[in-house]
């Protein structure tokens, strides 16, 4: 009889645990394939190794550090999972760090048994958890117990009133990404101020009306305060917008609305202090502050390109970027061409199409990857994110986690091509003149955060019925008065044209590539604010040569300076470790002053 999935699992743990101090690990991993990613429990960085050879040379300080191994039984399904592909254990885990930092973790391994019977790790993910003594705050506030007859209120005020003396983080910023920061740092006791140029939720409510998002609500939880269990499975903008108010106004965060991070005088490091001096204007009062720390949590999306072609200025219709559309009503009866086929040209195409423009062109230069909906919940969102599945989100992140970015993508590149429940609408497409490609949806979410097309709202039936024309593999080469001319020498009529893509270029993996996109990187946006001083870190998102996502979270290259950024699951999973980043520096901080 085969021994229980938790037995093998415990059984491993003791091994590996073993393993470690004898350095011996062949016998715990799967030496023909194996990956090892660490996020912060052996560096203050966060570290892919595949292989045998480089897992073996990487653990090998760990030894004694790590111990304590222990299932974690409290997790969902008693912590094992039974995978499919390939057909093995998953499991998470517990573990605990002695020496200079006391702390605990948290892992997730992927066994899978070997033809010799034996179950031998293929992935294995450690993740700092807590520093001892300055645990995460989960549960439920302290009882309040006035000071001075201070009411709930009135110590918020007072505390309102200083937030900004001895400044730990200044958070730039009041998206999800940001707030989610505020609200891990307040409940790791570290003091975060956040600050935003507009008021929080406008960032999504200055979007286009007809914007849904394409990540389902449960994918986009927040840490401690859920979604009413009513709210729709797509989210509009506008209760998006709205949740990040009452979350907010929920976790107690401090934000200053309206306040601006000045560029003039640009913020300015002090190496012998420890300490930032930054300008904000807070609605017309320019205040000096200096936090220890400045985490930029600005968005990926801030900076717009500007869309540069010849005859611009003699076009006599509307031209603008698809970050100005807001709504297409003004435009209905008018002849709209959207340059751009991916996301945001589509959704702005089937806006323009739906409140009666007279004619909807999609200028698509190259081909898109095109994934429906249900494709997309079928391929990844119900499968890397079981809703139903009853596992916390946390879980769910630490194994969504664990299998690391590189290996995702070769896994993916395995099965290129059309979901069979697109297969037919993809055909009809390409008939129709909108060309497909056969990217792999992830990949292109995590380098060019373009090239995929995911169809919420009927664009596919549009386009094969004719309602909305396709103009494939041409550019735009010049505008004349009403018209729009294209590099193969044809013209359009048009009275409004939407950007919805500019050229960039972009590394992948270490290579230059070419895509297209409608926005600056967010260090472009950044050295704005800060100058040349962070021209030379690292470029913030894409995957470096391990296949880490980059310069967000994680030392930045400069002290004391960080970028919070990406989607919801980064915000909430990679927004702790970046928490668990400064509450460490600020231990630090105080042992030196001590
Ligand atoms: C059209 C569109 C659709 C998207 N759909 C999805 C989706 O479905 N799912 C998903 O996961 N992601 C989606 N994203 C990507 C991403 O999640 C969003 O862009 C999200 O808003 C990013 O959150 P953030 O906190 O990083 O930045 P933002 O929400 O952009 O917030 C940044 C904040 O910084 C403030 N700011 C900027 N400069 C300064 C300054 N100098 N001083 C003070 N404040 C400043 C801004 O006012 C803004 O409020 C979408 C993006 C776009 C553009």
């Amino acid at each position: 009889m085969s021994p229980e999935p938790a037995t093998v699992v415990s059984a491993w743990l003791d091994a590996f645990a073993s393993a470690l101090v004898t350095g011996d690990l062949t016998s715990v991993f799967n030496t023909e394939d194996c990956w090892l990613r660490d996020l912060l429990v052996l560096s203050r960085d966060f570290t892919t190794v595949q292989g045998i050879t480089n897992i073996s040379a990487y653990l090998h300080e760990a030894d004694r550090r790590l111990h304590n191994f222990r299932l974690d039984t409290r997790t969902n399904n008693g912590g094992v999972t039974l995978a499919a592909n390939p057909p093995g254990l998953t499991a998470l885990f517990r573990f605990d760090i002695a020496g200079d930092l006391a702390a605990t973790a948290r892992g997730c391994v992927r066994l899978v048994q070997q033809t010799d019977g034996e179950w031998r790790a293929w992935t294995v993910l450690l993740v700092l958890q807590d520093i001892v003594g300055h645990e995460e705050n989960v549960g439920r506030a302290p009882v309040h117990v006035p000071r001075d007859g201070q009411t709930w209120d009135e110590v918020w005020e007072e505390n309102s009133a200083s937030i900004a003396d001895d400044l730990a983080v200044l958070v730039v910023g009041a998206g999800h990404c940001g707030l989610m920061m505020a609200a891990r740092l307040r409940q790791m006791g570290v003091k975060a101020l956040v600050i935003d140029r507009a008021k929080v939720g406008d960032s999504w409510q200055n979007r286009y009306p007809s914007l849904k998002l394409h990540t389902p609500t449960f994918m986009n939880s927040f840490p401690y305060h859920s979604y009413p269990a009513t709210w729709p499975t797509y989210l509009p903008r506008s209760k998006m917008s709205s949740f990040l108010r009452s979350y907010r106004d929920a976790l107690d965060l401090f934000v200053w609305e309206s306040t601006e991070l000045l560029s003039d005088p640009r913020p300015t490091y002090d190496d012998a202090t420890k300490r930032w001096t930054v300008h904000v204007n807070r609605e017309g009062d320019v205040r000096i502050l200096h936090p220890r720390h400045i985490v930029i949590a600005i968005g990926l999306n801030m900076l717009p390109r500007q869309y540069d072609v010849p005859g611009m200025a003699d076009f006599q219709g509307v031209i603008y970027h698809s970050s100005e559309h807001h709504g297409g009503a003004a435009y209905a009866g008018k002849r709209v061409v959207v340059v751009g086929a991916c996301n945001s040209g589509t959704d702005i195409a089937m806006d323009m199409m739906h409140k009666g423009a007279s004619e909807v062109t999609i200028v698509q230069r190259s081909p898109t990857l095109y994934v429906s909906m249900p494709a997309v919940e079928a391929m990844a969102f119900s499968h890397l994110w079981p809703e139903h599945g009853g596992a916390a989100i946390d879980e769910l992140d630490l194994i969504n986690n664990s299998i690391p970015y590189a290996l995702l993508m070769r896994i993916l590149n395995a099965n290129r091509g059309p979901h069979e429940l697109d297969v037919k609408t993809v055909e009809a497409l390409n008939n129709a003149g909108f060309k497909t490609s056969d990217g792999v949806l992830y990949e292109l979410l995590l380098t060019r955060r373009a090239g995929y097309v995911m169809d919420q709202g009927g664009v596919a039936k549009s386009i094969i019925e004719g309602k909305i024309k396709v103009k494939h593999g041409v550019e735009v080469e010049k505008f004349e008065k009403d018209a729009v001319v294209f590099t193969d020498g044809s013209t359009l009529q048009a009275d409004v044209v939407v950007a919805a893509y500019v050229y960039a270029g972009y590394t992948a993996y270490g290579m230059l590539m070419r895509c297209r996109i409608g926005y600056d990187s967010m260090r472009a946006a950044a050295s704005k604010l800060f100058g040349p001083l962070v021209d030379d870190l690292t470029e913030v998102w894409d995957l470096d040569a391990q296949g880490e996502l980059q310069g967000i979270y994680r030392p930045s290259g400069h002290p004391a300076l960080w970028y919070a950024a990406g989607d919801y699951a980064n915000g909430r999973f990679l927004g702790r470790l970046l928490a668990l980043q400064l509450l460490l520096a600020e231990r630090d901080a105080s042992l030196t002053r001590a």
